[in-house]
């Protein structure tokens, strides 16, 4: 992600705008991996500011992670602002870097939960199964033995 200053380096106060769309694949994020599944929609506007670059914008992503209940991918949107200062002593051939930048910002806005739905009745701590799509006997078992006993009786 790399954006050309060239037009505007010689005049200090000078901008310009730029859009660009970024790939990204995946990234482990908070220890957890997140796939990138449309390009970033980067928008923001450079001004020759002096010493530095002022870049203020916004970004587009959308993303997938695992529920955090249930495991079932979920994907999510995030806009993101963003406003920073690069030193001119950085740039490398009129270009500006901002990989790094984009990546620390998203790293910030990134819910540290999804869940797939407001009601997902996630998977069973005992035996694994999804409880949005099937029923177990353990969580009864488990809060009252007594009840349990019960059933099998009333199994026979
Ligand atoms: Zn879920
Ligand atoms: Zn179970």
């Amino acid at each position: 992600m790399k954006i050309n200053v060239r037009d505007i380096k010689e005049n200090v106060g000078d901008s310009c705008s730029v859009k660009l769309s970024a790939a990204l694949e995946e990234e482990k994020i908070n220890g957890q991996l997140v796939l990138f599944t449309e390009p970033l929609d980067i928008r923001l506007n450079i001004i020759n500011a002096d010493q530095e670059y002022a870049l203020m914008g916004d970004l587009d992503v959308v993303a997938q992670k695992s529920c955090s209940r249930c495991l079932e991918d979920v994907e999510f949107s995030l806009s993101i602002d963003f406003s920073t200062e690069v030193d001119k002593s950085v740039v490398e051939d009129d270009e500006v870097d901002i990989s790094d930048y984009i990546i620390e910002h998203i790293r910030l806005a990134m819910p540290m939960q999804v869940i797939c739905d407001e009601d997902c009745q996630g998977l069973c701590p005992s035996c694994g199964i999804d409880l949005n799509y099937d029923e177990c006997d353990c969580m009864m078992h488990e809060v009252d033995p007594r009840l349990a006993k019960l059933e099998k009786l009333l199994d026979r």
